[in-house]
This record gives C-alpha cells, sequence and structure tokens, in this order.
C-alpha cells in the first residue's frame, strides 16, 4: 500500500455521518471499527480491496501529491 495516495482511517459512525459508510468505489457498505482507505486524489472513501486495487494502477504510472494537498484533506474532519 503505497501512503502516498491513502490515509488509513478506523471506520467510525462520525465518519459514516458526516460522509459516507459506502465504498465510493464498489459501494459496499463500511463497517465500524473497519480500517478505510481516504483517496487523497478523489476525496472519496475506499475500502481496502478497492483501495490496494486503485494503488497498484497508480503506482504503475508515477503521480506526485502536492503537499498541501495532503495538509488540506488531514484538516477536513
Ligand atoms: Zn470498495
Amino acid at each position: 500500500m503505497n501512503g502516498r495516495h491513502f490515509v488509513q482511517q478506523r471506520g467510525s459512525e462520525k465518519i459514516f455521518t458526516c460522509v459516507s459508510r459506502y465504498c465510493a468505489e464498489c459501494y459496499r457498505e463500511l463497517k465500524e471499527g473497519e480500517t478505510l482507505y481516504y483517496d487523497l486524489e478523489h476525496y472519496r472513501y475506499l475500502c481496502r480491496d478497492c483501495a490496494s486495487r486503485i494503488s497498484e494502477a497508480r503506482d504503475r504510472c508515477i503521480h506526485e501529491i502536492e503537499e498541501s494537498e495532503y495538509k488540506e484533506s488531514k484538516t477536513l474532519f
């Protein structure tokens, strides 16, 4: 898993209420306590399977994430 693209977070009722309780890619319902992956590029939550699949695809084409973009997403909540 490449840390540049995703931020790992524990699924909590707060995230589910404020953002979404479904994976943005496969629309699977996420469970409380499950590890979620916040996509820094598209500002959405993904389940583990989708995050690792997308991470692999992105690693094939090198992509840089701006430091400021990362900080912005950390202050979202
Ligand atoms: Zn998914």
